[in-house]
């Protein structure tokens, strides 16, 4: 990407477009398009056509999606596997209609089998049943992954699919029951400290073992495959037979039980924590095998603790959002 190059990034107000844009900008492009949800309705495939003709854009970051966790899922399946589908057949067929130069799409962890080998390697693919809880989110999520394999082979795009482990960091929901487990116990352990309540409770049982990856080197991680050179690129990424997508972590995972421990070291709050197992635990476990990224040139470098840390300042300053 040249630093006047026009890119969009689809869903620019949510956790990983927000990232994406300050990523952008604070490396200097200046050419970036950012509609708002009001301005352009990705689901509408007429609204989406007018947009790439009016704008053009040479590289677009598909970070629009309906996400949430594991209750959202479970609750709203129909808007899960509709929205998502919707926006990445109107997002990537435009991409590939107007000749865009570079797509990176993002999907997730949870496209794995419910019971993949540890850590889960980008093969791993389609080896095995997903898990329930989330089985429409990761399928629409599998279908962008292939949309780009398919697109690559039968037109020589250069469509790149990214999968990120949890995200975390500002600009994530808080929302009690929706939001992922990050946040939906910043929000409960800070307001638990604020109330002096003397236990917070942690759904499920707390031994599901999780990776997180904050979402400023999320965002680096994808500006540098946006910008990998066009022989590496192809000769390591979009090499079909091999996955067209690249896993991207730590490669370090933790309990949730010591999760909610590193938050409640954060937050300052001195209270009991204690399990309920009448929630749902998800995959017992989903770590990513990030050797391939790495193979590509690049590594996470903030810890969980600081990642924890700045996520809790921001939303300290930003929690009226959420009452
Ligand atoms: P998942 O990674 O797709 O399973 O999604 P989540 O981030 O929602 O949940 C991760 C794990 O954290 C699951 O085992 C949840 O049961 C557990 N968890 C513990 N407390 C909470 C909470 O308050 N909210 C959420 N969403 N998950 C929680």
């Amino acid at each position: 990407m040249n630093k006047d190059s026009k890119i969009f990034v689809a869903g620019s107000n949510g956790l990983v477009g927000s990232a994406l844009v300050r990523q952008l900008i604070t490396a200097g492009y200046t050419n970036l398009v950012t509609p708002e949800i009001n301005e352009l309705d990705l689901t509408d495939q007429l609204a989406v056509a007018n947009f790439f003709t009016t704008e053009a854009p040479e590289y677009v970051f598909l970070a629009a999606a309906k996400v949430g966790g594991i209750h959202a899922n479970n609750t709203y399946p129909a808007e899960f596997i509709y929205l998502n589908l919707a926006i990445q057949i109107n997002v990537i067929h435009q991409s590939y209609l107007h000749g865009v130069k570079r797509l990176l799409f993002l999907g997730s962890s949870c496209i794995y089998p419910r019971l993949a080998p540890q850590p889960m390697r980008e093969e791993h693919l389609l080896t095995g049943l997903l898990e329930p809880t989330n089985e429409p989110y990761a399928l629409a999520k599998i279908a962008g992954i292939k949309m780009c394999e398919s697109y690559n082979r039968q037109y020589g795009t250069k469509f790149i699919a990214v999968m990120p482990t949890n995200l975390y960091g500002p600009g994530d929901n808080f929302h009690l029951d929706n939001a992922h487990v990050m946040p939906a116990l910043i929000r409960r352990l800070h307001e638990a400290r604020e109330a002096r309540l003397p236990e917070v409770v942690v759904w499920g049982s707390g031994t599901p073992m999780r990776e997180f990856l904050f979402v400023d080197d999320m965002a680096d991680g994808c500006c540098y495959l946006m910008n990998l050179p066009e022989e590496q690129l192809k000769a390591e990424l979009l090499n079909y037979p091999e996955p067209c997508f690249v896993n991207l972590g730590t490669g370090v995972d933790v309990t949730i039980r010591e999760l909610a421990e590193t938050i409640r070291e954060v937050v300052g709050y001195q209270g009991r924590l204690t399990f309920d197992p009448s929630k749902p635990d998800g995959t017992p476990r989903k770590l990513q095998d990030v050797s391939r990224m790495e193979a590509l040139g690049w590594q996470a470098h903030i810890t969980l603790r600081q990642g924890i840390e700045r996520t809790y300042a921001w939303f300290v300053d930003n929690m009226g959002r959420w009452r």
